[in-house]
């Protein structure tokens, strides 16, 4: 018998239970990766992804020649071209993650319509507990991360599964895989499951805990578009850093959790893509002006300024300058946060439906965040988070000469460089929009 595996978000040989189970079921496997014009056309193939994606793939057909498969692309819709494959190769069953989003979910649908029983869709695959595992009382899903996090921690996990050998693909299948995209980043990481292992081995979890917020020190782990493809299993790295242990090992996996939360969340409310999850403001300000200022990192603020850089120049930002950049546009200008969500979508390696909106509409306070009216005041973040200025002067090189604390406040300095924006709202009025908007404002964090 044969089985086809159609591969989405989960590119990697280890941990992958629709691959797994195909192998299992099957004597030969057909692994199949469809690229689909409907995702560019939902603005989904920026070319930073695209380029990763790109090189995943040609790294996944390496892996899966070594397992005696090959990878087969095919461009087109996604169900057709599935049916079209299972047909020609009379293949008894199709393997599929189950995926999150809209899009997932219709893909799904139709691949149901087009293949019957044949399909297999496969849980626990994007994420370590799958979406509605674990569920608060007479509800569909969590809203709140606490109590989330600590059903979470109690919750069955799979024992991650090993690669699988003999996949034995039909040599008469043949056909080219994705063309290399040019990315608009300077530098991509190296893309690939085996990039992303080199990396989960090299990235020290120790310091974690105290360096995380640290934007200068960068000491996250970067793992993220491993991630978002699915190079490298949620569950599995939930397992690997626990055998890891200690402090900082336990604060990554939490963060794991996080982006579960936000899967079961999107699960649960597709909409929340583009719908507020909970309606608020329906008077945000456009200023088209204001808007690119924020997008090129010439707001005025060093910090903002040095987030938005580093987003455009590596495709990647330090999550608490994405905190900050975000509750700058939604919370101080009073942007709308859907557009701002559309710009990271465009460059982030990482871009993620569930993780991106989602921690969107936490900081504009439309989401799942318990205080919804906190207001990241960039001063005080800049003085907290890049106590000396090192983040700033990594990005923002016109203002490196301005020394200590200084260059998060080039508006007070003689020093400050004539080609540097004045700042684009009054410092001290960086939550003066948010209350003019008349909502009750928690204090300052
Ligand atoms: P680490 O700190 O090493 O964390 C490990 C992993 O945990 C990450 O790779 C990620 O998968 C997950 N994680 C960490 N923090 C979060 C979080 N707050 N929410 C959900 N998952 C988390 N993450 C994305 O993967 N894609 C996105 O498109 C995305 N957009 C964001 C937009 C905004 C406005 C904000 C505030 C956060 C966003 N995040 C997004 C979450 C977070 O910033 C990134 O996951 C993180 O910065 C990636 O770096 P890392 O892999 O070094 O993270």
């Amino acid at each position: 018998t044969l089985a086809v595996v159609l591969f989405t978000q989960d590119l990697r040989l280890h941990d992958n239970p629709a691959l797994h189970a195909a192998r299992a079921g099957a004597d030969r496997v057909v692994p199949l990766f469809v690229s689909d014009p409907a995702v560019g056309a939902a603005g989904f193939a920026a070319p930073n992804r695209a380029a990763f994606l790109a090189g995943c793939l040609a790294d996944l057909d390496a892996g899966l020649r070594r397992a005696g498969g090959r990878l087969l692309v095919r461009e087109g819709d996604t169900a057709e071209q599935t049916a079209k494959l299972a047909a020609e190769t009379g293949a008894a069953s199709v393997h599929l993650a189950a995926g999150v989003s809209d899009y997932a979910r219709r893909r799904e649908q139709r691949l149901r319509r087009a293949l019957g029983d044949r399909l297999r869709v496969h849980e626990g695959s994007l994420t370590a507990v799958p979406p509605g595992a674990v569920l608060p009382a007479g509800r569909d899903h969590y809203a709140v991360f606490t109590p989330y996090h600590r059903a979470w921690q109690q919750a069955a996990r799979r024992t991650p599964l090993p690669p699988p050998r003999g996949l034995d693909t039909p040599g008469e299948l043949t056909g080219a895989l994705l063309p290399a995209v040019t990315p608009t980043a300077r530098h991509l990481p190296e893309p690939g499951e085996g990039a992303a292992r080199r990396a989960w081995q090299r990235w020290r979890t120790e310091h974690y805990a105290d360096l995380h917020d640290d934007l200068a020190a960068d000491g996250t782990s970067h793992l993220s578009p491993y991630l978002h493809f699915g190079c490298l299993s949620a569950n599995e790295l939930v397992h690997l850093a626990e055998r890891r242990g200690g402090h900082g090992a336990g604060a990554f996996v939490r963060q794991l959790a996080w982006r579960d939360f936000h899967h079961q969340v999107l699960a649960a409310r597709p909409d929340a893509a583009r719908a507020d999850y909970r309606p608020r403001h329906d008077d945000w300000r456009a200023d088209p002006d204001e808007f690119a200022a924020w997008c090129e990192g010439r707001t005025g603020f060093p910090i903002v300024d040095a987030g938005m850089r580093q987003l455009a120049e590596t495709g990647w930002m330090h999550n608490r300058a994405r905190l900050l950049t975000a509750s700058f546009l939604a919370k101080s200008l009073y942007h709308d946060w859907r557009p701002g969500a559309a710009h990271f979508l465009h460059h982030l390696v990482d871009g993620d439906l569930a993780n991106n909106q989602l921690n969107w509409q936490w900081v504009a306070g439309t989401g799942t965040d318990t205080r919804p009216n906190r207001v990241l005041n960039p001063l005080t973040q800049a003085d907290r988070h890049d106590p000396d200025g090192a983040y700033v002067r990594r990005w923002v090189p016109e203002l490196a000469h301005l020394p200590g604390r200084e260059i998060h406040r080039p508006w007070q300095s003689r020093r400050r460089p004539a080609d540097y924006p004045a700042p684009l709202i009054a410092p001290d009025a960086t939550g003066r929009r948010l209350r003019a908007a008349r909502i009750d404002q928690d204090p300052l964090p």
